[in-house]
């Protein structure tokens, strides 16, 4: 079973059909004549190995054709729905699995709570668990249908090794995620950091499509940005592309997880505007939250603060603004450097909806350079929370659709 696995992954990337795989996925359906024409193919060459794709099952024939006189020619579309993917998010403080189809359509997920305390080998213990519980879960699926595994990862990761460097929230070093789920499932696994990875879900499914420059920017528990450049995911020399949440935005600001003092991180993410808002009322502000959270500070969360902000209260809504102004004087520097087309929002606290994106709206208006770079698009991403577990998705895909030019 072990070789099979491998086997219907490797099979389809290494048989250069990728150009035409490529071309039925981007405009299928599709006539094997028109993809003659369009890859400079000669029809034989097309049609031997679209007959390839077609006995791997990734390919099949549909009769959607229009015909300009004479027979209808017989249409090839990518047969999605019969193979499939685990998206993995890992997240400070949870794991959510997704099963899904080649279409990034859902069709199972799991999400297990991660403790406290956490060790490399119990992170990995988990990690396997959720995705052990997805196979138990579909059994029926055969396994030769599996693609493989995609791990959007926080914190600082080896790509081509597939190890999470540095994962700064759970203090965790060089866990080697890759090998060890390639040891456990046989198949192909790909780890990425989950800003990253939630750029090219957008790049694939949600709101990056058609763009070519564009940054997703992920705002949790910590904050980092995946860079698409010419429509490929920017890493850096050694991964670290990307990393705005530790962009210093005041010298004299808090302290952040990484030991540095106001890092963007520190000043907007999750936890840290719930404690700005907890001093807040600490020193007498009065806030509707206070009476929402039972009168227990310990309680609020970014969430609290959102709900208590569209019930009116001012003191939520002046600390939402004030994130979206540190926010927008990070992308404002982040638009400077890459001058992206827009800039795709995603995680927990891009859910605050207009309170935050209005504010970074108008702080980039005030702070960009050129008329472009103030009016450079900003937007909420459109997976929501399984943006993550969609990029790793994507992760594979990339790999399965890569067009080889050698060969
Ligand atoms: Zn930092």
């Amino acid at each position: 079973m072990t070789k099979l696995l491998m086997g219907s992954f490797q099979l389809m990337k290494s048989l250069n059909r990728s150009l035409i795989l490529n071309m039925i996925r981007s405009e299928g359906p599709i006539s094997r004549a028109e993809i003659a024409k369009k890859t400079s193919l000669t029809p034989p060459t097309v049609s031997n190995l679209v007959k390839e794709l077609i006995d791997t099952d990734i390919v099949m024939e549909s009769n959607q054709g229009e015909s300009r006189g004479g027979r209808k020619p017989t249409m090839l579309v990518i047969n999605a729905k019969n193979f499939y993917i685990i998206g993995v998010d890992v997240g400070p403080s949870s794991i959510y699995s997704v099963l899904t189809n080649l279409n990034a359509t859902v069709l199972d997920s799991v999400k297990i709570n991660l403790t406290s305390s956490m060790t490399n080998g119990k992170l990995l213990e988990v990690l396997s668990d959720s995705i052990r519980q997805l196979f138990q879960r579909n059994a029926k699926i055969d396994q030769e249908r599996m693609i493989g595994i995609g791990v959007a990862m926080h914190g600082i990761v080896d790509v081509e090794n597939g190890i999470s460097l540095y994962a700064p929230i759970l203090q965790l070093r060089d866990v080697p995620i890759k090998e060890h789920l390639e040891n456990e499932f046989k198949m192909a696994v790909k780890v990425e950091n989950d800003a990253r990875a939630m750029a090219l879900g957008e790049a694939w499914f949600g709101n990056g499509r058609k763009t070519d420059e564009f940054v997703c920017v992920n705002v949790g528990e910590g904050i980092g940005a995946g860079i698409i450049i010419n429509g490929k995911l920017y890493h850096g020399d050694d991964y670290l592309a990307g990393e705005i949440g530790h962009m210093t935005i005041d010298i004299n600001g808090p302290k952040c997880s990484c030991g540095n003092y106001g890092c963007l991180q520190a000043l907007a993410a999750g936890p840290f505007i719930a404690e700005r808002m907890k001093k807040e009322i600490a020193m007498g502000q009065e806030s509707l939250i206070t009476e929402m959270a039972g009168g227990e500070l310990g309680l609020i969360t970014g969430e609290l603060i959102y709900d208590a902000a569209v019930k009116g209260d001012q003191l939520s809504q002046r600390v939402l603004d004030e994130t979206g102004r540190y926010l927008g004087i990070g992308l404002t520097n982040l638009i400077h450097t890459v001058n992206p087309k827009k800039v795709i929002m995603g995680g927990g606290v891009s859910k605050a909806g207009h309170f935050i994106l209005d504010s970074i709206k108008k702080t980039i208006e005030q702070r960009g350079l050129t008329i472009q770079a103030k009016s450079t698009e900003i937007t909420a991403s459109k997976l929501g929370d399984q943006a993550a577990a969609i990029g790793g998705v994507a992760l594979l895909l990339v790999e399965l659709f890569a067009t080889r030019s050698a060969e």
